[in-house]
């Protein structure tokens, strides 16, 4: 099959492991930079040009879509699909996962576990909107945030009314969210393949901080989840509409609460910490259901 990694380096380590196993597996594989990709949209006959080339024969594409150019690039996603290119997770789905609000939104029109959350952009209640998630301790998040960046942990209630008065002086959308305490500084990573969980990590906050992520100095080791966490990781992937995502969990003492699903989920902190070659397992995905025609958005 011909492959293409859509991504903008192909220097990073889940780029270069998708190539790797692609190639392994016997694929020719091709790394494309989005950004640099231009499109014909009003002929019948959509194309993509890269590089003084049109983009031809290719069987399946493999999105690796930053959030800071979600536009753009499931732009390009959607071109290959509506050429009648299977694309690993399809542009709309992405698109969705990149609302988080949306996100948590469909996830819980289908009775799926979440912290209990709230959010606004620019209320002047800000009493009654703490009062509506249950009260301090609570976690102020931006929606705009990644990589634990803009999530505020406030003790108090006087605490948390500054910190969303703070946050809404800067214009921001906020989410106000329940302390899962109970987690203790511990989320769970379980990596999507297929609706199947085919790796889990737990990870750990780094000393006095309640916050996991890697970026902030968590660390991460495999975990063996429930068979609840299990279900509620391949439910919320299939809510989502993605064939291959990372869901974030939290175990909360009512269960397994759904934080985050993402679309491009790194494979470099999951793949070390348990030793799966999930790449390899990405690439078997293509092989089973890569088939010309198969996407059914067309751009629609
Ligand atoms: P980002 O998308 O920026 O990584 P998250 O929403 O995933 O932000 O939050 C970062 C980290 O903070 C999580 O990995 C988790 O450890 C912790 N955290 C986030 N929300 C909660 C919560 N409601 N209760 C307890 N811990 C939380
Ligand atoms: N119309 C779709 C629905 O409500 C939209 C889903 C979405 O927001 O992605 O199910």
């Amino acid at each position: 099959m011909k492959i293409v990694i859509l991504s903008r380096k192909s220097s990073l380590y889940s780029t270069q492991a998708l190539v790797d196993a692609g190639k392994a597996a016997g694929h020719t594989v091709e790394v494309i930079n989005p950004l640099r990709c231009y499109m014909n949209i009003t002929s019948h006959n959509p194309s993509i040009h890269y590089k003084g080339e049109s983009v031809d024969n290719v069987d399946a594409v493999i999105p690796r879509i930053g959030a800071s150019i979600t536009f753009f690039g499931c732009a390009v996603v959607r071109q290959f699909e509506m050429m009648g290119v299977y694309s690993l997770n399809e542009s709309i789905a992405i698109t969705r996962s990149r609302d988080k609000l949306r996100s948590l939104q469909l996830l819980s029109r289908k009775g799926i576990g979440l912290p209990v959350t709230g959010f606004a952009s620019s209320t002047k209640f800000t009493g009654d909107l703490i009062d509506l998630v249950g009260g301090a301790p609570l976690v102020v998040k931006l929606l705009e945030g990644t990589q634990g960046i803009g999530v505020v942990l406030a003790e108090t209630r006087h605490a948390a009314e500054s910190v969303i008065q703070a946050f809404q002086g800067l214009n921001a959308n906020i989410l106000v969210q329940e302390y899962i305490k109970e987690s203790k500084g511990t989320d769970l990573r379980c990596l999507v393949v297929g609706g199947k969980v085919v790796a889990a990590m737990k990870r750990t906050a780094g000393k006095g901080d309640f916050r996991s992520n890697i970026h902030r100095g968590g660390t991460a080791e495999p975990v063996r989840i429930t068979p609840e966490e299990r279900s509620t990781a391949v439910r919320a992937a299939r809510i989502m509409g993605l064939n291959v995502c990372g869901v974030d969990l939290l175990r909360s003492n009512h269960g397994p609460v759904v934080m985050e699903v993402n679309s491009s989920p790194g494979l470099e902190g999951i793949e070390k910490a348990t030793g799966i070659n999930i790449a390899a397992k990405i690439i078997e995905f293509i092989e089973k259901n890569a088939k010309p025609g198969k996407t059914k958005t067309r751009g629609k």
